[in-house]
Order: C-alpha cells, then sequence, then structure tokens
C-alpha cells in the first residue's frame, strides 16, 4: 500500500518485526483487563480477623516431668475456602493443664507461638526450634522409644504433628528401595544375634522393645528413636536407616 507523504521527513526508524507483532498483542492485553478480576487470593496476616468458629484439635501431653497432664488445642483458619488456594492454616494455639506451676510460661509461650502462626509465611520453622530445646533435668522416653529432650520439645512435636495433619509439613517419603534395605538389615541383624546367643534370639524374636525394635537398641540422634543397633561395626537404625561406620 502507497503512502503519500505530504510533511518533509525529519527522522524515520527501520520497522523491526518484534513492532509488527506488538499491535497484534495489544488487542489481547485489553482483552485480559476487560476479564472479571479474579478474587484475590487470601494470604495470612496480622490483620485477618478471627472467624466465629474456627476448626481444630487437641492433643493430650503426658510427661514424667510434669504432675498432670498438659491439653495442647491448635485451631486453624482455613483460608480461600473452595478455591483452588484452600489451604489451613494454625492459627492459635492453647496449652491446659490443672498444673499452676509453669502457668506465667505457658501462657506466655502460647501467646508468642499464635502471634507467630498469624504472622504469615513459613512459620513451620518453630517445630525445630521448639523440638532442639532441651531440659537440664532430663528428658524422657515416650511410648514407641522416642526421646523428648524436655516437654517444650512434646509441644514442638505436637505442633510438628497437627502441621502433618494439616498438610504443612510433608513427611519426605522413604523410598521402596529404602523400606526394603532396612527391612534387609533388620533380618540380617536378627539372625546374627540368633547364632551368637540363643537367649538375645528369643529376645530378638519377640516383640522387642516397646516400639518393636531390637532390646537393646540405642537412640538414634537423627530420629530421635530407640533403633539404632549395631552391626558389622556400623551403628545402623531401623528406623529412619541411618548408619554411621567406624
Ligand atoms: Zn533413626
Amino acid at each position: 500500500m502507497a503512502i503519500k507523504i505530504e510533511k518533509k521527513i525529519t527522522g524515520y526508524n527501520v520497522v523491526k518485526p518484534e513492532d509488527k507483532a506488538a499491535p497484534a498483542a495489544a488487542p489481547e492485553t485489553k482483552a485480559r483487563a476487560a476479564e472479571p478480576r479474579q478474587a484475590e487470593v487470601i494470604q495470612m496476616h496480622e490483620s485477618l480477623e478471627r472467624p466465629e468458629q474456627l476448626i481444630g484439635s487437641t492433643f493430650k501431653i503426658k510427661s514424667p516431668l510434669f504432675e498432670h497432664a498438659l491439653y495442647v488445642t491448635i485451631n486453624d483458619i482455613v483460608l480461600n475456602a473452595g478455591t483452588k488456594y484452600e489451604q489451613r492454616r494454625p492459627f492459635e494455639i492453647f496449652i491446659n493443664s490443672k498444673n499452676m506451676d509453669h502457668f506465667q510460661w505457658i501462657v506466655a509461650l502460647t501467646r508468642i507461638l499464635s502471634a507467630v502462626f498469624r504472622k504469615g509465611g513459613d512459620v513451620t520453622f518453630i517445630v525445630e526450634e521448639l523440638k532442639a530445646v532441651f531440659d537440664p533435668r532430663g528428658g524422657y522416653f515416650k511410648a514407641g522409644g522416642v526421646y523428648m529432650p524436655s516437654i517444650v520439645a512434646e509441644i514442638g512435636a505436637v505442633i510438628e504433628q497437627h502441621m502433618k495433619n494439616i498438610g504443612l509439613i510433608h513427611d519426605p517419603e522413604m523410598s521402596d528401595s529404602q523400606r526394603a534395605l532396612i527391612a534387609e538389615k533388620r533380618a540380617a541383624y536378627e539372625q546374627a544375634a540368633g547364632k551368637k546367643d540363643e537367649p538375645v534370639a528369643e529376645a530378638a524374636k519377640g516383640d522387642g522393645n516397646a516400639n518393636g525394635f531390637p532390646p537393646g537398641a540405642t537412640l538414634c540422634a537423627k530420629c530421635n528413636t530407640q533403633a539404632l543397633v549395631l552391626m558389622d561395626g556400623c551403628q545402623t537404625c531401623l528406623n529412619c536407616g541411618y548408619s554411621k561406620c567406624g
């Protein structure tokens, strides 16, 4: 198409391929703007108002360090319900007990934890922080052979369990081959124990310790479970597969 130039040419530009593509793209942008705006995805933030009703779970903690049981309640808020962004997040925590000895510290802890929950972002870090707290008077074993270094650590474990239940923390999936390897090691250990000493064999064949691991198994530093056995000079955990030689 010929264009008659009526004015003086004062400057020029060479038309590049991307310049041609641009006008074509423009109407699309306009169309997108005309689309109905999608509802905003609500993220956790401090000023999020508490709904009248929240759903939650209560866990019971029984520790030899505490005279009475502790009841830990964690309530969740459901954000963006019914959309693909639906997310359940912890909103507040309460700890109740008949034991009033530690009342002020427990109240302080729950208030700070609740504030962290409401602050938003990744709140799973508090699990590791709490689980790392140890009582200088010594910890205790839970049923199942899991070592709790303190009551605070057990509160951390409860929060971890809750976060797993609501899908905020995912257990690293153990592969089938890893599972098979642990089963193989365990069979070898039980067989070796049987050869060495009859009474040990009897014990190994039985239920083992409370967790079902061989009697005499020691504490694994990785998973805090009494499942560490000595095999061929290597310490092997029959629970998580941790292994250390020498
Ligand atoms: Zn382990």
